[in-house]
């Protein structure tokens, strides 16, 4: 029997991160020690995936995969102990320091 995921909505990232974790280890995915090749590997097939239900015009399925890629992102993020939120934080600041198209003349 599927157990119902109740989570609140105004989780912020750091706590996604620990619930989609906590999910995945309770299925079995961290049993032995994880291949991190693999899991980003992994990642981008649900971006593959999203790519398809684009181009057969399945929003839902679109949409249900783009939230699969965060969902494995989150995982790796909680496994590996990667405060994401603060690291976006960071990223974003230096992107926005960056020149026009980074400075790309393409
Ligand atoms: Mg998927």
């Amino acid at each position: 029997m599927t157990q119902q995921l109740t989570v609140d909505k105004n989780l912020t990232i750091k706590q996604w991160c620990e619930v989609c974790h906590s999910v995945a280890k309770e299925k079995g995915f961290w049993e032995k020690e994880r291949n991190i090749g693999e899991a980003l590997m992994l990642i981008v097939t649900e971006i593959g995936e999203a790519m398809e239900g684009y181009r057969h015009q399945d929003q839902d399925n679109f949409r249900e995969e783009l939230a699969d890629t965060f969902i494995r992102l989150f995982d790796l993020c909680g496994g590996l102990d990667i405060d994401i939120e603060a690291e976006i934080i960071k990223k974003a600041e230096k992107n926005k320091s960056r020149p026009y198209k980074h400075g790309k003349i393409c």
